[in-house]
């Protein structure tokens, strides 16, 4: 009888997911099986007969667009849930500080901290571990399960940065996330100098997705921290909007 409902709900996972990015199969080391443990009596983080997860992973490419004037938010609704969270809290993550832009490892960190401590401020639940690590090998878009902030050269010149989410196919569970800060931008605090990219304003709006918020495009939800585009001078998303705060407690409580 067990066994019947987890097939049940596997199917129905498999059907949800069905359009989503290809999966791979990923060995299941112990340290992120503890990470990853689901809560007792919720659909389970599958394993195959051989011990591994089936994974899939999203990018979130943030682009750069000149802002029209940020409207006022007329609604509660600027917020799009991803449907995977983290089974369990906090989440801790290593940042490489290295950049051409001359910016200190006690800038980077501590305002990457203060990203954090946003999205955290506005739950209860402990979302982020106050205790980062700095390692100046961590690198972005590696599967390690080792959550990753770097600042590195992307592609394409019009992307601030990208944020990639690995989660279970099964259970739907966020096992990594891995960011790039785009270096073909001067970065920097832009409340000093609106000429560079805010590091803290693009730090926030990209832990929104490492905690399931997508972005959005409408142009009624411009002024919300998880809308898709940004700029230079842009300080507006270092704050929460009442849509973000929303979004996030629906995932993790108020
Ligand atoms: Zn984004």
């Amino acid at each position: 009888m067990k066994t019947k409902i987890l097939v049940a709900i596997g199917l129905a996972v498999m059907l949800l997911s069905f359009s989503a990015a290809a999966s791979m199969l990923i060995p299941a080391n112990e340290n992120a099986r503890n990470n990853a443990r689901a809560p007792e009596k919720s659909p389970v983080i599958s394993e195959t007969p051989t011990g591994e997860w089936e994974l899939e992973r999203v990018d979130f490419i943030h682009y750069a667009k000149p802002s029209s004037a940020a409207k006022p938010l007329r609604t509660d609704t600027c917020y799009k849930l991803m449907g995977v969270t983290w089974p369990s809290l906090p989440v801790s993550y290593a940042i490489n500080p290295s950049n051409p832009d001359g910016l200190t490892e006690e800038f980077v960190t501590s305002a990457f901290a203060l990203s954090a401590e946003t999205w955290d401020a506005a739950t209860s639940a402990e979302l982020f571990n106050d205790a980062y690590t700095v390692d100046y090998t961590a690198a972005y878009g590696v599967q390690d399960y080792q959550n990753s902030v770097e600042f590195g050269s992307y592609g394409n010149a019009n992307v601030i940065a990208v944020t990639s989410v690995w989660y279970t196919r099964v259970g739907r569970k966020i096992v990594e996330f891995d960011m790039l800060f785009n270096t073909g931008f001067a970065w920097g605090d832009a409340s000093v100098n609106p000429a560079l990219m805010d590091f803290q304003n693009i730090a926030t709006h990209e832990l929104g997705h490492t905690v399931g918020l997508a972005d959005l495009y409408t142009s009624s939800c411009t002024a919300v921290t998880m809308y898709g585009y940004s700029t230079e001078g842009e300080t507006s998303k270092r704050t929460l909007e009442r849509s973000d705060v929303l979004g996030l407690q629906k995932m993790y409580g108020a």
